[in-house]
């Protein structure tokens, strides 16, 4: 049988997929870390990490056998029934994290459903909003994910035109805009304020220092919930367990998702106290696959290599040297290098005349694959278990290939 080439595979998701991606022409069938091969055997560095949910590197082998014991043994039960590790999950999760309950969910965008859903409650039966009348804030550039109530609080045209109509009851304002927040809190049916603590999609916008804290003391002042979308930024991508703890800032939802499976499975929840969480009876809310056991078993051992391995206190040191490195590149073409541990951007400057795209096709020649999220800016975020040895020469791989594009 002929062995087929790259080409042929991409050409068959052409042919029959959706085309509601544009991935870069890899086709990858095994990983390890962080390394990954395509179908011919070349090996690259992921420096993409699925979107952050391969925090713990492919194929983690304490996760995979997880996986693997949990799969011969049961899969799903639903929620019709109890099975015998959803109860362990909650009580580890709740402990780690610090809150009253969990509820479990699957995909990110699943779980910012959960939380909005749990908000506008909590708005009806406990801060007294007139029925139907709570309204949420979100920031201008957010992502969380693809429902259409996401989407409908979302300004990137391409994830909005055309899907409408709408959710209402969602109140845009400017990320790291504290002002233009005190102002939109001070209406008495607004419930919740939902952020990202650094915008990933948008293109790794860190907001100024303190923002977050400011946000969680006007969220009191007005006895509105902070909700932490913390799916990408969580799990000690940014340098710390969530990146809400650099300002010691507890939200009262907190949403987690991707890298609590390790990149193995879909699973994805929400934390929050009981003034809160128990505004959902049964009956009122739920997923088929929620809290399932092979995801209550893959999640705590997740959980277990992030804080047996260290990856936020790694992620910390290798961000820096990351920065530190693409910030010395003498080049008046890089607009900008920033980030929090390993959630990392560098904006290359809007006239130069190679596309972020073309400079991610070279790095790839260069055995390093990253995205682009818009045109002129490229996310670097390599799984976590990266070494120093590593980060060295994926970091001489980035620079000679942006060389190479002429930055
Ligand atoms: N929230 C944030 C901050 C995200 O970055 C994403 C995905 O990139 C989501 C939610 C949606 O997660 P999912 O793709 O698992 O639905």
């Amino acid at each position: 049988m002929n062995k087929m080439s790259s080409r042929d595979y991409m050409a068959r998701e052409e042919r029959y997929g959706a085309h509601n991606y544009h991935p870069l022409p890899v086709v990858l069938e095994r990983g390890e870390g962080v390394y990954v091969w395509d179908v011919e055997g070349e090996r690259y560095y992921d420096f993409l990490a699925a979107y952050s949910a391969v925090n713990q590197g492919h194929c983690h082998p304490r996760i995979i056998g997880a996986l693997t014991a949990q799969a011969s043994r049961l899969t799903l039960t639903s929620r019709a029934f109890y099975n015998n590790l959803l109860g362990e999950w909650e009580a580890y999760m709740t402990r780690l994290f610090g809150y009253d309950r969990m509820l479990p969910m699957n995909s990110g965008a699943e779980a910012d459903e959960t939380a909005l859903k749990l908000c506008r409650k909590w708005a009806y039966k406990v801060k007294g909003i007139p029925r139907n009348q709570a309204k949420i804030v979100v920031c201008n550039g957010n992502f969380h994910g693809r429902t259409i109530t996401i989407i409908s609080m979302s300004s990137d045209p391409d994830a909005y035109n055309d899907y409408g109509p709408y959710t209402p009851g969602f109140v845009n304002i400017p990320y790291n805009d504290t002002a233009a927040l005190e102002n939109a809190l001070k209406d008495p049916d607004v419930a919740g304020f939902l952020v990202e603590p650094i915008q990933a999609e948008a293109g790794v916008y860190v907001p100024e220092d303190g923002f977050l804290a400011k946000a969680a003391t006007l969220c009191k002042k007005y006895r509105v919930l902070l909700i932490a979308d913390e799916v990408q930024t969580g799990l000690a991508r940014t340098g710390k367990m969530l990146a809400c703890d650099h300002e010691q800032v507890r939200p009262d939802i907190l949403v987690l998702g991707k890298a609590l499976s390790g990149g193995t499975y879909p699973v994805s929840c929400v934390l929050a106290d009981d003034e809160v969480m128990l505004t959902i009876k049964p009956g009122e809310h739920g997923s088929t696959y929620g809290g399932n056991p092979m995801a209550a078993a893959v999640s705590m051992a997740a959980l277990d290599v992030i804080r047996e391995e260290n990856l936020a206190e790694n992620a910390e040191k290798m961000g820096e040297i990351f920065r530190s490195e693409m910030r010395a590149i003498r080049s008046g073409m890089i607009e900008t290098v920033r980030g929090k541990g390993l959630l990392n951007a560098v904006a290359i400057d809007a006239s130069h005349p190679v596309s972020a795209w073309e400079i991610c096709l070279k790095m790839k020649e260069n055995g390093i694959i990253a995205k682009p999220t818009h045109e002129h800016i490229i996310r670097f975020t390599p799984p976590l278990v990266i070494t120093e040895n590593q980060m060295e020469d994926a970091l001489t791989r980035i620079k000679k290939a942006f060389r190479e594009s002429g930055v």
